[in-house]
């Protein structure tokens, strides 16, 4: 369940202007700023920033957080695939896969949008998420002929399957995907890493690695909450392993103690992004 982001030289790809009309009675900056959680949730959501604040190195300094990949992309999210696994994986065990991916993921980024409005200024109603490669060792655990995903067969330094770091963002936060074959449209933003007889989970910017028998097995859970666990961390989110914010029993987060994303889960991840918008002009 361990939280790693790791730090690469980013440039700001974009910074977005507001424009105010003069014959608005209500200040756009003044909705965006709205913030109304339930009045149990203020003082641990309080504690969970004020926590964040004086324990992560970089808080604000970070600009690869799920929410940089999403506002780079204008809305949407790319993946990549590591197949860690000499198990073979049928057409339909593919598509099932990317259908389980685009569910639980879209559990997060649905926490943003209530009655068709973001919280804070949040710009996106829906979040896509694209399939666009796979790795794997070797080509024919991959049983089929189409070519609707890229297909990697190299390794990275440890022998695992890897999805060419030329089409990655982890390794190009600058957004330059002219190396990357088939070009930004095929640049992945986070791998989602299936990992043979791997037990829990692992999550940060490059994206998230669970057991392959466990996600496999999951597919058809209404929550794969180890992987939801770990996308967490990919939008910042914390562990709490030595710690209980005021009130708070049982959240996704705090791991072991929920298997779905949790009213107040909900509430950290949008005070997250609250308190990054600003390095987006909103
Ligand atoms: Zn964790």
């Amino acid at each position: 369940m361990h939280r790693h982001l790791a730090r690469l030289v980013t440039v700001l790809a974009a910074l977005v202007a507001l424009v105010a009309s003069p014959l608005t009675s209500v200040s756009p900056a003044k909705a965006a700023d709205q913030w109304n959680p339930p009045a149990n949730l203020v003082q641990p959501l309080g504690e969970v920033w004020n926590h964040v604040s004086t324990t992560y190195p970089d808080l604000y300094g970070f600009r690869n957080y799920g929410w940089d990949q999403v506002m780079a992309n204008r809305g949407s999210i790319n993946y990549c695939v590591r197949w860690e696994s000499d198990a073979p994986v049928s057409t339909d065990l593919r598509d099932r896969i990317h259908a389980a991916l685009k569910k639980q993921f879209g559990k997060w980024t649905a926490a943003m949008v209530d009655n068709g409005t973001g919280h804070n200024a949040w710009p996106y109603t829906s979040v896509p998420v694209n399939i666009v490669g796979w790795a794997v060792k070797n080509r024919s655990t991959l049983q089929w002929t189409d070519n609707s995903v890229d297909i990697y067969t190299g390794l990275d330094e440890g022998g695992a399957p890897q999805c060419a770091p030329d089409c990655g963002r982890f390794f190009h936060q600058d957004g330059n995907y002219s190396r990357c074959p088939g070009g930004a449209a095929r640049h992945y933003d986070q791998s989602l890493w299936l990992t043979k007889g791997f037990q829990g989970g692992a999550g940060g910017d490059w994206g998230q690695r669970v057991g392959q028998e466990y996600f496999t097995g999951a597919l058809s859970q209404e929550n794969i909450h180890i992987y939801l666990h770990e996308v967490g961390h990919t939008f910042g989110l914390d562990d709490f392993y030595d710690w209980t914010p005021t009130g708070q029993c049982c959240f996704l987060m705090k791991a072991g103690s929920a298997a779905q994303i949790t009213e107040f889960d909900k509430w950290m991840y949008r005070d997250f992004w609250r308190h990054l918008k600003s390095r987006y002009g909103l």
